[in-house]
């Protein structure tokens, strides 16, 4: 069995541990009521690329597919296909069997999607099959690329323009993701007489960066963000959303 080894855990395809899984911000699913999960790095580049697309092109994007159980690829995978008899067309194989197409859209034979590993989304409205001129696809892809999000492959055999899969090397600000794990750089000793400082947080989860008046935004670590506190930092405190925003708007 292929295996994936991320942040310490070992698991297989569509049995990504709950420990390395993130909510998306915001509610998901075509009617936008449900919850979406995807391995860390990813449900963290999804979440600051949605930002992005948002403050960059008015645009929401928000995803119907996101990760999947092993049990969920093999309810989507039998929706899609049934066993191949003797001279039908075999689109593809699970289990040394031979399967015919009858779906609309494909799904991957159970354990060999990236949605096993927590990797890929389906984006609600961007485009049908084969159609890659969708004006929202076509706005916010790039935006999404930058973020790490590839298309190679949707654009395979499956034709699936909203099938995108996370790939941190490709992730232009992945940096901007650790600020949980990763100290920041050492804050200079807070100066009650000089320049005014703002705390932008998250309420939700505490997290924080620092505004001058000057401009200059930096992400803070609780040490600092104490120290800025105690030399009268006012502090606006945000929801996720306006976090988001907030970031998109003030870090880069
Ligand atoms: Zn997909």
């Amino acid at each position: 069995m292929t295996t994936n080894t991320y942040a310490g855990h070992t698991y297989g395809n569509g049995e990504t541990p709950a420990a390395i899984l993130a909510n998306l911000e915001g509610s998901q699913g075509v009617n936008r009521t449900e919850t979406a999960q995807l391995r860390l790095d990813a449900a963290a580049s999804w979440n600051r690329a949605a930002a992005d697309v948002k403050a960059r092109t008015g645009l929401e994007v928000w995803v119907r597919g996101w990760n999947r159980t092993y049990m969920e690829q093999v309810t989507f995978y039998l929706e899609r296909h049934t066993p191949a008899a003797a001279g039908d067309r075999v689109c593809c194989r699970w289990n040394g069997r031979g399967y015919r197409f009858t779906g609309t859209a494909h799904a991957a034979p159970p354990g060999t999607s990236n949605h096993g590993w927590g990797l890929a989304v389906d984006v609600v409205d961007f485009g049908g099959v084969g159609q890659w001129n969708h004006p929202r696809r076509v706005a916010a892809f790039p935006i999404l690329a930058e973020h790490g999000w590839t298309d190679t492959e949707g654009r395979s055999a499956i034709q699936e323009p909203w099938h995108l899969v996370y790939d941190p090397a490709r992730d232009r600000h992945a940096n901007q993701a650790a600020q949980k794990t990763t100290p920041p750089a050492p804050a200079p000793a807070p100066d009650p007489e000089g320049d005014p400082v703002q705390i932008i947080r998250r309420a939700s989860d505490g997290a924080a960066f620092i505004v001058t008046a000057a401009g200059a935004a930096r992400i803070v670590n609780t040490t600092d963000l104490t120290a800025y506190k105690n030399a009268g930092a006012r502090e606006v405190n945000l929801t996720d959303a306006g976090y988001a925003e907030a970031q998109t708007r003030l870090l880069h």
